[in-house]
């Protein structure tokens, strides 16, 4: 089954891309499907609210089966914050390197660094079926930004002590939120598709 990819992240779609693929899942991108989606208003409260807006109207506007992501990064000590604004944190032009450093400037005089990602991942079909999880990866915020893989604010993101900016592509999906939520995706996906009798 062909699955249109809702998101102009270049960044989320090689990891949605890479994982998506061994799960035997044809996803394409919108570039492959010759489309733009252009700017859908993330209006939700939530990260499964905004991911499951971003794959419907990818779903309307293709007609084919829509996977999208929303996600983002949750610090204890700001209550939550950035959540759902994790992309528009620090202002709309703002860079991944602004960004981190709001967050480390913000954190510099405590010790309380707990935080994690969350990844919201829907799937909308043409049929107005939805399928929706949540993946989560808990850790700490470091005391400066550590090695340039991954993205976002992968640098100062320590799992187990070690910063994700040092983490390879294969270590980071065996355990970051949209390696979890995918996981879990699947599960979901398989048991819809054979409910269904859809080949995939
Ligand atoms: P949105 O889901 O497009 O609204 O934006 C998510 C934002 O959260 C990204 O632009 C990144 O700043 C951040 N983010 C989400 N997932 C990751 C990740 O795996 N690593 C680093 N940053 C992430």
């Amino acid at each position: 089954m062909k699955f249109i990819i809702a998101t102009n992240n270049p960044d989320k779609l090689v990891e949605l891309e890479r994982i998506l693929k061994p799960l035997g899942i044809d996803a394409v991108s919108p570039k492959q499907a010759n489309i733009s989606l252009g700017d859908v208003e993330e209006t939700g409260e939530t990260f499964l609210e905004n991911s499951f807006i971003k794959a419907q109207a990818a779903c309307k506007k293709t007609g084919l089966p829509a996977i999208a992501d929303d996600s983002g990064i949750c610090v204890d000590y700001l209550d939550g914050a950035p959540g759902i604004y994790s992309a528009r944190f620090a202002g709309e032009d703002a860079t991944d390197e602004d960004k981190n450093n709001l967050i480390l400037e913000k954190l510099k005089d405590t010790d309380d660094r707990g935080a994690h990602y969350t990844a919201a991942i829907t799937c909308v079909f043409p049929n107005g079926d939805k399928l929706q999880v949540e993946g989560k990866c808990f850790g700490e915020i470091a005391r400066e930004p550590d090695g340039d893989g991954g993205f976002g604010y992968d640098p100062i993101f320590l799992f187990e002590g070690k910063s994700f900016g040092n983490f390879t592509a294969e270590e980071k999906d065996k355990v970051s939120h949209r390696g979890n939520a995918l996981r879990m995706m699947r599960e979901e996906l398989i048991k819809y598709l054979e409910g269904n009798n859809v080949n995939q």
